[in-house]
C-alpha cells in the first residue's frame, strides 16, 4: 500500500479578472459580413494610432477580423478612417 501523498490542496481556482469577457461583436449582433461604410463600429477595432487591433486584444473571430481587417483598409482609403491620428497636445 503506497501511501496517498496529499496533494489535493486545493488551488486557487477562483481568479479575478477585471476585465470584460473577450467576444466578437459581430457574432453577438449576429452581423456576417462587415461594412466598411459602418466605420463607427470599426473604430473599435482602432488603436489611437491608427493601428488595426489584434483579434486576442479585440477579440473578434477569426471569421470576422479577416473582414475587419479588410473593410478597415476599404474604409482607409475611403477616407472614413484616417491612417494615423493626429496627436493631441
Ligand atoms: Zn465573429
Amino acid at each position: 500500500m503506497r501511501p496517498t501523498k496529499s496533494y489535493s490542496q486545493n488551488k486557487p481556482s477562483k481568479k479575478f479578472y477585471f476585465s470584460k469577457k473577450k467576444y466578437c461583436i459581430y457574432c453577438k449582433d449576429r452581423i456576417r459580413l462587415v461594412d466598411y461604410k459602418n466605420y463607427k463600429m470599426l473604430e473599435r477595432f482602432l488603436l489611437e494610432t491608427g493601428k488595426i487591433l489584434p483579434a486576442r486584444v479585440s477579440g473578434a473571430c477569426s471569421y470576422h477580423q479577416k473582414q475587419i481587417t479588410k473593410a478597415i483598409k476599404r474604409a482607409r482609403h475611403m477616407s472614413l478612417i484616417m491612417y494615423i491620428e493626429p496627436k493631441r497636445g
